[in-house]
């Protein structure tokens, strides 16, 4: 079940910071963590202080924090103290704007210099970040700036044309729409983000914080409804720096480089707070994913430490098989790579070893989710790797296994729960609350975040199996929600945006396996009496919810099915669709409508 354990080197030219598990687990507590950190200078935390202005007043100062490669490869550097500065201005810009504590303010962009600057900037107004995907359409965007109640947003042009001007009006609390780049002054309502920042004073005063304060807000899916924003405070820092620690082995000498894309949570807790908590250097790429692109990054900007995820992997592995000559790698020095991770979806065995053989380096796994706000089981650098297990909760992390009921969700009889205490038996993993950067609700949505917990452990919604030295092993999700190139996506909402077609009655989506994105999003759509199935009107939906979903969320395939499975509740049967669809066996039926 295993296959190949991959045993580590007894003396590693760089020592890990996490030597000896179980020592490191019974001696760890959360209070000692923070004392990692330094704390605003009159009491409080702030993040954006521990990742940026400790550093700019230390002998980090003139330390390049950002080394940003721009899609043309050239390459700029941002230093801590200049990163100090730029974030200083912009939370002066948020202030003189009359934009304050708890005021939300999104993001949608890439990975640009000037992310960082609003991102830390933000926290140090101790206003509200939520980052928003770049690759999301019109609906996803709108949605998520009227729960989320976006006061600001900072886009580009290109982005706030295609995505938001249309839909501005149904978004009345948007006051601020800053452009980052050109052509502010050809949209009517917003402002340049370049000038403002440059007009502003370099210096700014963080305001008292408390722990508790809120500092970002994460949009995550579930099978049903609205997206949820899962909310967490600026004591989320201390896990992060924590984490980073123990499972990216980050030591301050290392130049780090995360792929995530920002819009969603590891591209926030890991491409921006815990490395410059860190103080180490960070790369960040503005470009799009290519092997050669980033194999030369890794090469030339001598990445020590890299995270990434399975499905960029995959895409790696395909362009570099493992037996071959290896001549695209080969042609780059990875010498100075000595840590590779990945997260976000299931990553597969083989992609473990083909680290192992192509980049010299076995990739590390790990799990965590938007909730849980840093990383909770992990494969260590100074442990054996299984390939295919995510590893073993971190110091400071208490995990289990719990029995689940008919309905496939945890077992809960009398407010109580059952773990399950055979190993290899397959269970819904649950987490005890109580790590810093746990999600403290979802925003105005108290029965869903109470729904997330049952006799004092937070359900994760996945299920798995943990062996007898306890590793978790990844089966797949409790619910419907699809992982797709690693991003959640919730079938209800592209199910909804698929009704507001007029050919369109009803619509059930699933993942669909796909051996490089590990899911491919699949509609099956009923029509309105007397349309026809044809195929101009499937290419029709395909467009339609590209259009209106963008590229990473909209179905890549769509089945004309008249008679769609359903409750008796009336409710699509998602997880029969995916039976179908996979030859597996049907399961629990006795639900389905038409039946006695
Ligand atoms: P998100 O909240 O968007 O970060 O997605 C979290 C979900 O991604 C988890 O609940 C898992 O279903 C999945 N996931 C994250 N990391 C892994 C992993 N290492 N292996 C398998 N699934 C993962």
């Amino acid at each position: 079940m295993h296959g190949e354990t991959i045993h580590k080197e007894a003396a590693p030219a760089v020592p890990p910071r996490l030597t000896d598990y179980d020592r490191t687990r019974s001696a760890f507590t959360w209070s000692q963590a923070r004392a990692g950190l330094s704390g605003l200078p009159g009491g409080g935390l702030n993040m954006a202080h521990e990742a940026v202005d400790r550093h700019a007043s230390s002998d980090l100062a003139d330390k390049v924090a950002l080394r940003c490669v721009a899609r043309d490869d050239s390459v700029s550097t941002v230093t801590y103290a200049e990163l100090a500065r730029r974030t200083a201005r912009f939370a002066g810009v948020l202030r003189s704007l009359g934009v304050g504590r708890g005021d939300r303010v999104f993001t949608l962009l890439g990975r640009c210099p000037e992310l960082y600057t609003a991102v830390l900037g933000t926290l140090k107004n101790t206003s509200v970040l939520c980052p928003l995907f770049s690759a999301f359409g019109p609906d996803p965007v709108e949605q998520r700036l009227r729960l989320g109640d976006a006061r600001v947003l900072v886009t580009t042009a290109a982005l706030y044309r295609r995505k938001v001007a249309e839909r501005r009006a149904s978004v009345p609390g948007l006051k601020h729409v800053l452009i980052v780049g050109p052509g502010a002054e050809e949209l009517p309502g917003t402002a340049s983000f370049d000038d403002l920042v440059s007009a502003a004073p370099d210096t700014f005063a963080v305001p008292p914080t408390s722990p508790e304060d809120t500092a970002l807000l994460h949009f995550t899916s579930g099978t049903t409804g609205a997206p949820k924003g899962a909310v967490h405070v600026h004591e989320a820092v201390v896990a992060h720096h924590a984490t980073a620690a123990y499972a990216l082995d980050l030591h301050p000498e290392d130049v780090y480089w995360c792929t995530a894309d920002p819009g969603w949570v590891t591209g926030m807790s890991y491409g921006i707070i815990a490395p410059l908590a860190h103080g180490v250097t960070v790369v960040v790429d503005e470009g799009d994913y290519d092997a050669r692109r980033w194999y030369r990054i890794l090469g030339e900007q001598r990445v020590t430490v890299w995270y990434t995820a399975p499905t960029a992997l995959r895409m790696l592995m395909r362009a570099t098989p493992r037996q071959g000559p290896y001549d695209l790698p080969r042609s780059y020095d990875l010498s100075a790579l000595r840590f590779v991770a990945s997260v976000g979806e299931p990553l597969n065995p083989e992609a473990v070893v083909w680290g192992r053989d192509v980049l010299g380096l076995p990739v590390h796994d790990n799990w965590w989710q938007t909730e849980t706000g840093c990383i909770m089981i992990a494969n260590f650098a100074a442990c054996e790797i299984r390939p295919g297990s995510m590893g073993r909760p971190l110091p400071g992390v208490d995990a289990t296994v719990l029995k689940r009921g008919e309905d496939g969700r945890v077992l809960v009889t009398g407010g109580g729960v059952t773990e399950v205490e055979s190993p290899d038996v397959e269970g819904e993993l649950a987490l005890r609350p109580g790590w810093p950067s746990m999600f403290r609700g979802y925003l105005h949505d108290r029965e869903r975040y109470d729904a997330a917990f049952a006799g004092g452990w937070y359900l994760t919604g996945d299920l798995v199996r943990r062996d007898a030295d306890g590793w978790y092993w990844f089966v797949g999700r409790a619910d419907d929600v699809i992982k797709s190139a690693g991003h959640l996506i919730g079938p209800f909402e592209v199910e909804s945006a698929l009704m507001e077609h007029p050919a369109v009655a009803e619509a059930g989506v699933i993942g669909r396996p796909d051996p490089v994105a590990g899911n491919v999003v699949k509609a099956f759509v009923s029509l309105r009496h007397g349309v026809e199935p044809t195929p101009d009107l499937e290419r029709e939906l395909l467009a339609f919810g590209r259009r209106r979903l963008g590229p990473a969320v909209a179905p890549r395939e769509i089945a004309f099915d008249q008679n769609l499975p359903r409750t008796r509740s009336g409710k699509v049967m998602r997880r029969l669709l995916r039976a179908r669809e996979l030859g597996l066996p049907t399961g629990d039926l006795s639900t389905l409508e038409g039946t006695a």
